[in-house]
């Protein structure tokens, strides 16, 4: 079988690409089921400039000069017992699933666009206008797995030489690239951050100016890239791209607002855009979980609306923490992230998010330990994080004593929450209790003596015990003249 291609630039390259025992598996089923079916099929794409970057892959992606389809449905069958498999008619692509792996075949195709929607019109094509259509060289690059020269690496745009000189860069003029589906633009920025590449200067100066286009695309497919460029190892550098192409200003304003330093009688405030940067940077060392890191992105969300010049304090951003929480929910949904727990978890942190910084420039009282044990719960270790991250002076003397007080707020907090057990607290005597014991019905009462023995406990006057709560109880309802009617 030929693989019908013989137009192409060919690279003499064997490349020696490391796979894994599925991965060897999965393509020598799909040649073997190309070869009875006598179709071309090229493995292509990011599986191939990941293996070549070494870097772990779970999606495989086929193109077939044919039926991508067909194929599919061979391959699905090949696997013992067969794997599962969604066709896709509309574009002619079918997903073959196997394993953790997620398989994909495309009819080799070549796409033209219209100006008002990112939709193309398709046609049937070869190889080398597939290539041609593909967003980047480093995602250009094709091996065969056909009988005539199986293993080849086909190159047309010099893609394996921009991967080891770093480089992004569109296939074809990238201002047809980006303007044909500008979604292009926010996976550039998002290859250079996880990839810690360059955005090669005629292709980044093409991104800023097609920068407009973006609005046709849809918010989930935004914050997909987004979401990825969130979780790259240092996300800082996609989003300083992303301001500095200015598409960071069309889709997510609130974020550009942070940007810039006013002067007030010769006093500057912090640059709250990169010092949010610097949050998150510090914070994905330690950590990889999505929201908080988006945690990090909104701590300070709030600081414009709340900025103001006092005289003889300087610069103030009093409730900061209170308007940005707030403003999460109508930044999530603007943005098509989930309104659901994980959007809770985002408002919590930035609601707390002063709270450990502010205990470790005070003197730590067990009381205040117990107040923020008490309202972070379970999420204490993702709130210590944020804050520490959060620490950014330049000041060295500062932060090294920021953080040793910090290592005193941790200790505290390991000791208070071995003996009062805190974290997730429930009340040790409950409402129908009290209501039992004075013979009272439902009421702002019964509320008030509860919300007495939490104040209680949490400023150290009794212990977190039913029976120092129920003599509290007792002594609390005598001075309100309640008389005990059920002893416990
Ligand atoms: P990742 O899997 O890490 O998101 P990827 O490059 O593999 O990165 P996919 O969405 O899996 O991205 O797409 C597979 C391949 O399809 C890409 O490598 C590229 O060749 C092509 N491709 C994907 N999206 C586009 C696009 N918007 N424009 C042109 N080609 C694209
Ligand atoms: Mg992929």
């Amino acid at each position: 079988m030929k693989s019908g291609s013989s137009s192409l630039k060919i690279k003499k390259h064997l490349l020696p690409l490391s796979l894994s025992e599925t991965e060897e598996k999965i393509i020598s089923l799909v040649a073997r089921s190309a070869r009875e079916l006598n179709l071309p099929v090229f493995l292509v794409g990011g599986h191939v400039r990941d293996k070549i970057l070494q870097r772990p892959s779970k999606d495989i992606d086929f193109v077939v000069v044919g039926s991508g389809v067909e194929l599919a449905e061979s391959v699905a069958a090949h696997f013992h017992p067969a794997a599962s498999l969604a066709v896709y008619k509309n574009f002619g692509t079918a997903l073959v699933k196997h394993e953790d792996f997620e398989v994909e075949f495309v009819g080799a195709r070549k796409e033209s666009y219209r100006g008002d929607s990112r939709k193309p019109i398709v046609e049937d094509g070869t190889l080398e206008d597939d290539l041609s259509r593909r967003d980047f060289t480093i995602n250009a690059l094709a091996v065969s797995l056909n009988d005539d020269d199986y293993g080849m690496l086909y190159d047309a745009f010099d893609g394996l030489k921009d991967i080891e000189k770093k480089i992004i860069r569109t296939p074809l003029n990238p201002d047809i690239t980006f303007s044909d589906d500008p979604l292009r633009m926010m996976r550039a920025i998002r290859f250079a951050s996880q990839l810690s590449f360059r955005i090669e200067p005629e292709t980044w100066q093409s991104l800023v100016r097609n920068r407009e286009r973006i609005s046709i695309i849809s918010a989930e497919r935004i914050t997909e890239e987004m979401n990825k460029i969130i979780l790259s190892p240092k996300p800082s550098v996609g989003f300083d791209l992303l301001f500095k192409s200015g598409l960071l200003k069309i889709f997510f304003p609130e974020f550009e607002k942070l940007f810039g330093v006013e002067h007030v009688e010769g006093k500057g405030h912090k640059d709250n855009f990169y010092h949010t940067l610097q949050v998150l940077d510090n914070l994905s060392e330690k950590s990889d979980d999505l929201w908080l890191r988006w945690a990090a992105i909104l701590h300070d969300i709030a600081k414009p609306d709340t900025k103001r010049f006092e005289k003889g304090r300087g610069w103030t951003f009093h409730g900061h923490e209170v308007v940005g929480a707030r403003k999460v929910e109508r930044i999530f949904r603007k943005l098509h992230l989930p309104l659901n727990e994980k959007m809770k978890f985002v408002q919590k942190m930035v609601m707390l998010h002063l709270r450990p910084i502010v205990l470790s420039k005070e003197e730590v009282t067990d009381s205040a330990i117990r107040r923020l044990l008490f309202d972070a719960g379970d999420d204490i270790d993702s709130l210590m994080m944020l804050c520490e991250s959060d620490i950014t002076s330049k000041n060295e003397k500062k932060v090294k004593r920021y953080l040793e007080n910090f290592q005193l707020v941790r200790t505290k907090l390991k000791e208070v929450e071995a003996s009062d057990r805190l974290r997730n607290w429930q009340p040790p005597i409950s409402g129908e209790l009290i209501m039992k014991t004075f013979g009272k019905p439902p009421g702002k009462e019964i509320g008030i003596i509860k919300d007495a023995i939490r104040e209680a406990i949490l400023e150290g006057v009794i212990s977190n015990t039913f029976d120092d709560a129920y003599n509290f109880m007792l002594a609390k309802a005598k001075e309100l003249g309640w008389e005990c009617v059920n002893k416990y």
